[in-house]
């Protein structure tokens, strides 16, 4: 064989090849991996179903090995005793924006001034206090997307600690409507966010293109905006904004690419038109009718209340951190939540547990639970909307969501009877994330990702 072809044989070979295929065969799992075995008092390993009393979790690496009764020693592995707490599921928050600063007030005056980069480390520090607050997998449903996808992937390569991120990028909004950046800005600003407006558009046809384009960004569900939004600078209310041909066009092309698609919506007729559009969950749902139960009921779309957001905005506004057109939504906003999400719970509504943390501070996402319990929800069915629920509607079910073997170990714990006290899920003790231990006796450890 001539030099030149014997190249071009090796190269050919070498592209045939998979990019991480290895002469040599790795260790098996089970030589490296370290074990650890938790002690747990308390086990809801399935929320939904009855604790377990004195229960051993054996983890391997990154996953759950076996759940066994009683408290079992195993050769050679660190033992996590827990034996005085309640052992559970991570927690899951259907609804967070990471990117920002949740200081309104700062948010507004740094604007001009803040970059990717510095949207970067906003996020790396948000997603550390929201892991130190026991959720191990959150859905960031619109934000800086080169930001939250730079995140989301240094957290899964291990370069740094954080719950697992899905991701949204970019809301998809109607020029005009919730999700467009030039709202209320001066020209020179709507000039600058014009161009960044990859997520606008009007019409179906176009309402295809800018769900592609979230998808090219990186997006694994789809956002979009079906009503007016408290924190948009506009005025014009919380009423429906996306024509149900163009709600029905972005949820259309996100099913053909495999993602799912959630709706942000605040009035009726936005709610009514999204879940007839086929959306598979409802962000908000404030204001509701009697057809908003039927639809829910019939096509088993998810509603993920965030009863945190219209309290903390509200707040915000007292305060004057807010302008006069946001303000009037948050007092509209306000109220409703509670008297709908009270209603939801007596129609039997599918509901996911989410905050929209961003509105209220990050790291505080467990503050919702007690809202829930508060307006008519059981203690388990708060912690099931925060695990199987949001792991269901994640479509994750087989990875997170239960502590049951093969699955991810994302684990935490609190002292005490969480169903006695729902509160307590506000100080979680223990976190541990894809079996590494990033928090216990309600200190931060040091861990080889950190
Ligand atoms: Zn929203
Ligand atoms: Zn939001």
């Amino acid at each position: 064989m001539k030099p030149v072809a014997l190249l071009a044989a090796v190269a050919a070979a070498a592209l045939a090849m998979p990019a991480d295929a290895q002469i040599t065969p790795a260790p098996s799992r089970t030589q490296t991996e370290p074990v650890t075995v938790i002690h747990a008092g308390t086990l809801i390993a399935v929320p939904g179903e009855a604790p377990r009393r004195n229960a051993s979790v054996v983890v391997q690496g990154r996953r759950i090995l076996e759940v066994r009764d009683g408290f079992v020693d195993v050769a050679g592995a660190r033992v996590v005793d827990l034996r005085s707490g309640t052992v559970m599921p991570g927690f899951i928050d259907m609804h967070v924006h990471l990117t920002g600063l949740d200081d309104r007030l700062q948010a507004r005056l740094l604007e001009t001034s803040r970059n990717t980069e510095d949207e970067a480390y906003t996020a790396m520090s948000n997603a550390r206090k929201t892991l130190m607050a026991g959720f191990t997998t959150v859905r960031d449903l619109g934000g800086d997307a080169p930001a939250v996808r730079a995140l989301r992937d240094a957290i899964n390569a291990g370069q740094f600690g954080g719950p697992s991120v899905v991701m949204a990028a970019r809301m998809v909004s109607v020029s005009g409507g919730h999700g467009d950046g030039r709202n209320g800005s001066n020209r020179d600003m709507a000039e600058i966010a014009h161009r960044d407006g990859g997520n606008l558009c009007n019409g179906p046809e176009d309402c295809r293109r800018a769900t592609r384009e979230q998808i090219g960004a990186g997006a694994e569900v789809i956002k979009f905006a079906a009503t007016g939004g408290v924190l948009s600078n506009v005025a014009g209310g919380l009423a429906q904004q996306m024509m149900e041909d163009e709600m029905r066009s972005v949820v259309t092309t996100a099913q053909m690419f495999g993602r799912k698609v959630a709706a942000h919506a605040h009035g009726v007729d936005g709610i009514n038109a999204a879940l007839r559009a086929g959306v598979d969950s409802i962000e908000h749902g404030t204001f509701t009718d009697d057809q908003t139960f039927r639809l829910y009921r019939q096509t088993g779309a998810y509603y993920v209340p965030t009863l945190l957001a219209p309290a903390a905005a509200y707040r915000d506004g007292e305060r004057g951190a807010l302008t006069a057109a946001q303000f009037e939504k948050a007092g509209a906003a306000r109220g409703n939540a509670e008297k709908t999400f009270a209603r939801a719970i007596r129609e039997g509504v599918k509901i996911a547990f989410g905050t929209d943390s961003a509105v209220s501070p990050h790291g505080q996402n467990a503050q919702e639970f007690a809202l829930m319990v508060r307006n008519g929800m059981q203690p388990m069915a708060a912690i099931k909307a925060a695990t199987v629920n949001a792991a269901d509607l994640l479509g994750r079910s087989g990875q997170v969501g239960t502590i049951e073997a093969g699955k991810d170990a994302d684990i935490v714990a609190v002292e005490g009877d969480p169903l006695g006290n729902i509160r307590l899920l506000e100080n979680v003790g223990f976190v541990m994330k894809w079996g590494r231990v990033f928090k216990l006796g309600g200190q931060r450890q040091v861990t080889d990702v950190d």
